[in-house]
């Protein structure tokens, strides 16, 4: 594909024919034979391993090579009934009974192991998700330490999380992750939980359940009493048969809004305390004086990185009319230089796609939004391995509000991109979606930051940065990306109970 210049009228070739990396990297792969994978894994019921009552097993696998890690038991009602029963026990008989400051001794001590054996689940969450041991090690897995350590500090300083008010913890929570951030997940639900003494029954992602169940190595290592924290793997009718328990007085989800809208549904009524953290279609808005390379580099990071697997990644771009173009063919010569590949490799960028249903997906609405007439570019100097779950980032331009790829949440490397003239129109446009998680603003001008920050919808802001965590911020979205904090002191909340 060629176009020619307006001022010599010479072909010149478009950038994704431009020749790939001027520099290459050689391959530095990170070992996994610092991890053990269990052929066959259990329940964690109670402080034990035990089979599945109706001895079910499904198998996950390794995204990026399609291989088999390991099976993974199938918990049915009758097992989820246990682990809630055995998690009331703990409730009853233990947790609630330690002081707060008991409680954090615990909390600290499992943050400490998770710091000692970071890099051990830094690799198996790369094995197990697909996403680049850059990120596991540089993002996830300190963050799991850090959300530990974070509400370890709370534990016995809760009288001051609402002062004056008398708090008291609920009692058994009923945690369902995703496959995205599966350890990092897991830390935002456990920590908040345990710090205000509820006990907990987690449900991990079928797709990723490796490194919920190696932290109960570290849940016994730290002394953690048997039952406060158990693990039931299975798919969405475990889930489902967890969330519909009558003992379960908290039900935290984080996953799509479809499978949140069923949750809101069978707990209404119940009593049930519920937090959703679901999908987004989270925009960026880049004004004219943005620093453009930094905003570029940001919006790579915010949607590209972690193969677009982020629930508040940055996939709608906006961007003011002016510098367009400049932005756009930026884009197209960085995306030029993504690494698509192992995700061990220390260079890589993007790894794979989490399931092959996952791909699928992401290729079907690539095909529609190619269909709605939406000008399309993608790196073709990028070599995908021939083998795995592997997918080309993509740039859609020219995009309408009203095309598909602008609406829907791929949940892939897929960005889409449309301009505007004023900033009003950048906030509509950026408001013109059902959900509401996080967006992202880049322009040199602190007034304008803040201005425009006040008429977006999204539970998190970004200023010329984006997809940056902290466990002391609260994370969490507007209308159909969920409701509820999770993080910071707005997280301890959803944990407790006020109490006359
Ligand atoms: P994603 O699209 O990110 O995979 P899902 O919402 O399908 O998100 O899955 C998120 C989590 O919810 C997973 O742990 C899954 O097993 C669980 N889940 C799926 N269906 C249900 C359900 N009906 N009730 C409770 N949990 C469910």
């Amino acid at each position: 594909m060629t176009k020619t210049t307006a001022k010599t009228g010479r072909a010149v070739p478009a950038p994704s024919a431009a020749p790939g990396l001027v520099v290459d990297y050689a391959p530095s792969i990170e070992s996994d034979k610092i991890v053990t994978i269990a052929p066959r894994q259990q329940l964690y019921i109670g402080g034990q391993w035990v089979k599945p009552v109706e001895g079910r097993y499904f198998q996950t696998t390794n995204p990026a090579t399609l291989a088999p890690l390991s099976e993974i038991a199938e918990a049915g009602a009758a097992d989820v009934d246990a682990a809630v029963r055995a998690a009331k026990r703990a409730y009853d008989r233990t947790w609630s009974k330690l002081s707060g400051r008991e409680r954090g001794r615990y909390l600290f001590r499992i943050a400490r192991l998770i710091q000692e054996r970071a890099r051990e689940l830094a690799v198996l969450e790369t094995l197990d998700n697909g996403k680049p041991i850059r990120e596991t090690r540089d993002v996830d897995i300190p963050l799991v330490a850090a959300h530990f350590f974070y509400y370890a500090g709370w534990a016995d300083k809760l009288g001051y999380a609402l002062p004056g008010v008398k708090l008291a913890p609920l009692g058994v929570a009923g945690q369902i992750i995703p496959w995205n951030f599966p350890l990092l997940m897991a830390a935002w639900k456990i920590a908040p939980a345990l710090a205000c003494g509820n006990t907990v029954v987690l449900k991990p992602a079928e797709q990723t359940p490796l490194t919920a169940l190696k932290l109960i190595e570290i849940f016994e290592a730290a002394g953690l009493p048997p039952g406060v924290v158990n693990i039931v793997t299975g798919a969405g009718a475990t889930g489902a048969a967890l969330t519909a328990h009558p003992l379960v007085r908290k039900v935290a989800f984080t996953g799509s809004t479809e499978v949140g809208k069923t949750i809101a549904r069978s707990v209404a009524g119940s009593g049930k305390k519920l937090t959703l953290e679901l999908g987004g279609k989270s925009a960026h808005l880049i004004f004219a004086d943005a620093a453009i390379d930094q905003a570029v580099e940001g919006v790579v990071n915010g949607i590209f990185f972690n193969q677009g697997h982020v629930c508040c990644a940055g996939s709608r771009l906006l961007i003011e009319e002016s510098v367009a173009e400049r932005v756009l063919d930026k884009l197209r010569t960085r995306m030029q230089k993504l690494r698509v590949g192992n995700p061990l490799d220390k260079n890589t960028d993007i790894g794979a796609i989490n399931s092959t249903a996952e791909l699928e997906k992401i290729r079907r609405l690539v095909e529609t939004g190619k269909q709605e007439g939406a000008r399309y570019y993608e790196p073709e100097n990028i070599t995908l391995p021939a083998k795995g779950n592997f997918l080309r980032p993509c740039l859609f331009s020219d995009v309408a509000s009203s095309h598909t790829i602008c609406r829907v949440e791929v949940f892939g490397p897929v960005l889409a991109a449309s301009t505007f003239r004023t900033p009003a129109e950048a906030i509509a446009k950026a408001n013109d979606t059902p959900y509401g998680l996080a967006a992202g603003i880049w322009s040199e001008k602190g007034s304008k930051v803040h201005a425009v920050a006040a008429q977006l919808r999204a539970g998190v802001i970004w200023a010329n940065t984006y997809n940056k965590f902290d466990p002391t911020a609260p994370f969490g979205g507007y209308g159909e990306s969920g409701y509820g904090r999770e993080g910071g002191r707005h997280g301890l909340l959803p944990y407790l109970e006020v109490v006359p």
